[in-house]
């Protein structure tokens, strides 16, 4: 019986052997389960990170998800019209750091000379902003003020919905008045008085005027650029929106 459980004893001591010899196996069949774990770390760890990133950034996330959810059957987004980006090679620069559409600097640069032989002289305060600044602009600036998006959309367009994407629009002050630029008070100035008697002959036209359509707050100082075909063709939809509720 002894000699019986010390030949049964013989044979496990077998078993650890044989373990070695499976031992280099068992770890081959471990490793796509070590790697699943990794992996399953790493994703886990790039959505913390992610996750977390964007929670930090929640003075605008009630915002964009706003505008997720809520461009207008027409296409407007709180009062505004979608516009594309312009193309680099359709801006010119025509002041330091001051970029517009090549055929609206032609215009422009008349205009201002223009106004400049009458005493009146004009400062350009802005023009084309890509989406990305126009982000900044809507989301940082304006949401220092809290604001909502619906306040915000009144005085700065969301990104992506901006005329100033399209290299077509400015945004023009009185030099002798820079306490009244992006201000209403800007119609009382002597360039506005100018740009409202003859901005037309040079094919610019006040985006929002006083009770415009849109529901876009008045702003004497933008004005957009109609005076090409791909320019009118830009504003096609705001200006049928706006003619139809005339
Ligand atoms: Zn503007």
């Amino acid at each position: 019986m002894v000699r019986a459980e010390k030949a049964r004893s013989d044979n496990n001591d077998e078993i650890p052997v044989a373990r070695r010899v499976n031992a280099p196996i068992r770890v081959k069949a471990g490793l796509p389960t070590l790697l699943i774990i990794l992996s399953i770390g790493l994703v886990g760890f790039i959505t913390t990170f992610v996750f977390v990133k964007r929670s930090l950034d929640t003075r605008s996330l009630e915002v964009r998800q706003y505008l997720r959810t809520n461009p207008s059957s027409d296409g407007r987004l709180i009062g505004h019209f979608p516009y594309k980006e312009a193309s680099p090679k359709d801006l010119e620069t025509i002041r330091p750091g001051i970029q517009v559409n090549s055929e609206t600097a032609k215009y422009l640069r008349r205009m201002i000379r223009a106004a400049a032989s009458d005493g009146v002289y004009l400062a350009l305060l802005s023009g084309y902003r890509s989406h990305d600044l126009q982000k900044e602009i809507f989301f940082e600036v304006k949401s220092e003020r809290n604001q909502t998006a619906t306040e915000r959309a009144k005085v700065s367009a969301p990104p992506g919905y901006s005329e100033h994407s399209t290299g077509y629009a400015i945004d023009l002050g009185d030099v002798g008045r820079p306490e009244t630029h992006f201000e209403v008070d800007f119609e009382t100035t002597w360039a506005f008085r100018w740009l409202k008697k003859n901005a037309a002959k040079y094919h610019f036209v006040l985006s929002f005027p006083k009770g415009n359509a849109q529901g876009v707050s008045y702003e004497p100082w933008h004005w957009r650029f109609e005076g090409s075909a791909e320019a009118l063709r830009e504003f096609e939809e705001s200006r049928k929106f706006s003619e139809s509720k005339k």
